[in-house]
């Protein structure tokens, strides 16, 4: 066996990405130093208990509650805690400890990314954070990297896999959210607690991320506009089947380009996708990330976007490149953000719309309808109309498909509408993506 350097390897949690990480360190140690040039020594494995059931059997030794005297000590800190604090604790003394860190804590990148990037950037370092963004799906590399010679245009990403895995069987039941929702809890695609996927929290963090490595420049998370899910209904997606279109939670973020100047928008929301399109084809808990770059054109990456074995690949990938730069020495790659683009608001979003009404079934309402979206600035292109016979009289339905349109004009108009009096019900206001 080659005679590698040995580095030191911390490991700060043992959950269900953290106890696959040692398991496959252990297993393939032999083979990953072949890949490093560096013998990966764990040296040990910081948790809050170390009585608590593991996933995987793995040496009681390695285990410690002292995560400090553990990190000084290391060559490379591997953070899967989770949350900010100590994980960011951590971190910044991995790295102020001379360590090269890899983690997979979006919430902290995504909220703390420029504070840790610092740090790196003062002594040198690297942070690597494959698994932070889509799981398994290597998309930071190839952001970071790959397309560092070209300009990303747009990115549209089914970034999380619990609301992907709801809509998907909307789509494919005629189910309900709520009694989707509670299956996929009972089933363990969703947490008792929902709110971060299903409200798009999540999904926004990674967008964040995503967003400052495409565009180079620094993405706060209160700069991302979000919207979840829980308003879709079994009748919005059957709608929107008809049209030909599949609603998915996406991760849009985008170089909207003016006469002499960029600025960008990073936004989460539920939005018609073209069944044409590959992102309609996502199924399940899968997750995708579609980039558009101006010379390599589209691109997609697909696969697992969570799970504790799929993650710890990427990780283990990270702790190989991150092994590779300690052997080689020299200074860490920080992020680049120089380009510093601004970042719009909602309002400045240029898309189509598909927007559904109930209306009485009068002469004079289609064109007051119209009326006041093109005084909005907001001309329809296409209008579909059926009519329900109920007690109190006949209703219509009406859904209308709008070209491009600011949403800040699209927003005044639909409140508008709303105060008319000739509109009985806003059933749903959409955006189209991916067109
Ligand atoms: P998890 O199952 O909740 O495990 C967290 C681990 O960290 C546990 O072993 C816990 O110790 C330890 N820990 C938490 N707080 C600690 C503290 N104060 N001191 C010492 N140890 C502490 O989390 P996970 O699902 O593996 O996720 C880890 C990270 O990966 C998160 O940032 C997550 O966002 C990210 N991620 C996860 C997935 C996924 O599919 N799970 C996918 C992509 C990214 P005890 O076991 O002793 O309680």
């Amino acid at each position: 066996m080659t005679d590698y350097r040995r580095l030191r390897v911390a490991l700060l949690g043992a959950g269900a990405v953290g106890s696959q990480v040692a398991s496959l360190l252990l297993k393939h140690g032999d083979e990953l130093a072949d890949r490093a040039g560096a013998s990966l020594e764990l040296a040990g494995i910081a948790v809050r208990d170390l009585d608590a059931p593991r996933d995987v059997e793995l040496p009681r030794e390695l285990f410690t509650t002292d995560a400090e005297s553990l990190i000084t000590g290391a060559d490379i800190v591997i953070e899967l805690m989770g949350g900010i604090e100590p994980a960011r604790s951590h971190i910044l003394l991995g790295l102020g400890s001379g360590a090269d860190v890899v983690t997979a804590n979006k919430a902290l990148l995504a909220t703390h990314g420029p504070e840790v990037f610092e740090a790196a950037d003062r002594v040198g370092a690297s942070v690597y954070y494959e698994a932070a963004a889509a799981g398994a799906i290597p998309i930071i590399r190839p952001l970071r990297d790959s397309l560092a010679g070209d300009r990303v245009v747009r990115i549209m990403g089914i970034v999380n896999g619990t609301t992907n895995y709801i809509l998907d069987r909307m789509d494919s039941e005629g189910a309900d959210f709520a009694d989707v929702l509670a299956d996929a809890q009972r089933l363990g695609y969703a947490e008792a607690d929902p709110t971060a996927d299903v409200e798009g929290y999540d999904a926004a963090q990674k967008a964040a991320i995503l967003a400052s490595l495409a565009f180079h420049t620094a993405v706060p998370l209160d700069a991302v506009h979000r919207e979840g899910i829980t308003s879709i209904t079994a009748a919005m997606i059957e709608e929107a089947a008809a049209a030909g279109f599949v609603i998915k939670l996406l991760a849009v973020c985008e170089r909207l380009s003016g006469d002499d100047s960029e600025s960008i928008s990073v936004r989460v929301y539920p939005a018609l996708v073209p069944r044409s399109h590959p992102l309609a084809s996502v199924h399940g808990a899968n997750n995708a990330v579609f980039v558009e770059a101006e010379a390599a054109g589209s691109l997609m990456f697909y696969g697992a976007g969570a799970g504790g074995v799929q993650t710890a690949s990427a990780v283990l990938g990270d702790v190989v490149s991150a092994a590779r730069r300690h052997i080689a020495g020299g200074v860490g790659v920080g992020e680049s953000t120089r380009a510093n683009l601004p970042i719009v608001s909602i309002g400045h979003v240029t898309t189509r719309y598909q927007i559904t009404l109930e209306v009485a079934d009068e002469p004079g309402v289609l064109a007051t309808i119209a009326g006041i979206l093109s005084d909005g600035g907001v001309s329809v292109a296409t209008l579909v109309q059926t009519v329900a016979q109920t007690e109190e009289g006949a209703t219509a339905h009406l859904i209308i498909g709008t070209h491009r349109a600011p949403d800040s004009a699209l927003s005044a108009a639909v409140d508008r509408l709303a105060d008319s009096g000739v509109v009985e019900r806003v059933v749903s206001v959409l955006r189209v993506e991916g067109e």
